[in-house]
């Protein structure tokens, strides 16, 4: 049976799926409230879509480009594990693209990156919570007598038991893990938001100089492209030149799945030096396919716990697709752990 009210109070150790803003909040908030956490991750890294990758003299934010702090709760929650020193306000021109030559401005807020890139804050926050990284949880199995959880990896390693499990993965992930662990009516309600979920191409791109000045984060009317930014006006980074982010457009960059990444480039940038009208070309490129970028679910329950089998799931894909959606998903799926 599946019930979405709240967590029992027995629950003391708990295996978190993820180090995503989802999943180290997740870990966070439990540790705090007394429970055993682990969280396991299968990159080299914490941050999931928080991310940034080594490019020539630095990094480049290739994932989310900034986030914001709406809510107090989410900005205390920074301000307390992440350090205000791992995060800044990004005093960028955003604008976006109206006709062929009409730009307008975005709406003024306050937009916040990572510093000096967007892994800093992930960096930060994993420093309170046991993170096993380079781990692949296949699946969990629950012992008949104790009704408790052990995790086995890929590679065949078991992990716990635990009284809990969340899973912080996109859902395409997460209906997988739930599908090898033999709970087939959880993984069939991920049928829906798996559909939900849009790919997404990202390119870094290294101009020796400026190749557009009005904007330094723009949304363009484009088939091709969705967001362009120039990573090099975020504050802290220090680099030679300026890099730009370019990121691929859902439908396009799904139809372009398979096409090798260095003929997705040089489409992208061929799209870029005509939005900007810029004769520079770049001497640079990192490109990256994401191929569960962002969730466009419009039905959002913030979170989900199937209290029988004491399994959570939390996620940007759950509260809005973002990186304040994923920090309000897992914080209100532990809120119910504490009633
Ligand atoms: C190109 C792009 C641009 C974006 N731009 C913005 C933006 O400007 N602003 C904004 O707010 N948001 C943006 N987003 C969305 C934002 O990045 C996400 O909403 C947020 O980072 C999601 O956090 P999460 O913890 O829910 O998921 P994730 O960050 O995806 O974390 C899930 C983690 O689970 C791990 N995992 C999956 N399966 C397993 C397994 N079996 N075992 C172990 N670990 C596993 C993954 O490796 C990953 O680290 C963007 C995303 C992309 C891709």
């Amino acid at each position: 049976m599946i019930n979405q009210t709240q967590l029992p109070s027995d629950v003391r150790s708990v295996a978190v799926i993820g180090s995503g803003m989802a999943g180290l909040c997740a870990g966070i908030l439990l540790k705090e409230k007394g429970c055993e956490v682990t969280v396991f991750e299968k990159s080299r890294g914490p941050g999931g879509r928080l991310a940034s990758k080594r490019v020539e003299g630095g990094s480049a934010d290739i994932g989310a480009q900034y986030f914001t702090v709406r809510s107090p709760g989410f900005s205390q929650f920074l301000e307390r594990y992440a350090g205000t020193d791992t995060y800044q306000p990004w005093q960028g021109r955003f604008g976006y693209q109206k006709g062929e030559n009409h730009w307008e401005a975005f709406p003024e807020e306050d937009r916040y990156v990572g510093v000096p890139r967007m892994t800093a804050i992930s960096r930060a926050l994993s420093a309170h919570v046991d993170v096993l990284a380079q781990t692949r949880i296949h699946s969990f199995n629950r012992s008949t007598d104790s009704n408790r959880w052990s995790l086995v990896t890929t590679e065949g390693e078991n992990h716990g038991p635990y009284d809990a499990v969340i899973v912080t993965a996109p859902p395409a992930q997460t209906m997988e893990l739930l599908a090898n662990s033999n709970l087939p009516a959880l993984a069939a309600e991920m049928e829906k938001p798996v559909q939900h979920v849009q790919p997404c191409w990202a390119v870094a791109a290294h101009f020796a100089e400026s190749p557009f000045a009005h904007y330094d984060g723009m949304r363009p009317m484009s088939e091709i492209l969705s967001w362009v930014a120039n990573n090099s006006s975020k504050p802290g980074r220090d680099d030679v030149g300026q890099w730009w982010v370019l990121h691929g457009a859902p439908e396009w960059s799904h139809a372009n799945e398979q096409t090798p990444a260095d003929e997705v480039a040089r489409q992208m940038v061929s799209e870029f030096r005509a939005i900007t009208g810029t004769e520079l070309e770049p001497d640079g490129l990192v490109p990256h396919r994401w191929l569960y970028a962002k969730s466009s679910a419009t039905e959002t329950p913030g979170y989900r716990w199937f209290d029988d089998e004491r399994i959570g799931l939390a996620g940007d894909w759950l509260d809005g697709g973002r990186v304040e959606g994923a920090f309000n998903s897992a914080s209100s799926l532990i809120e119910a752990l504490s009633r």
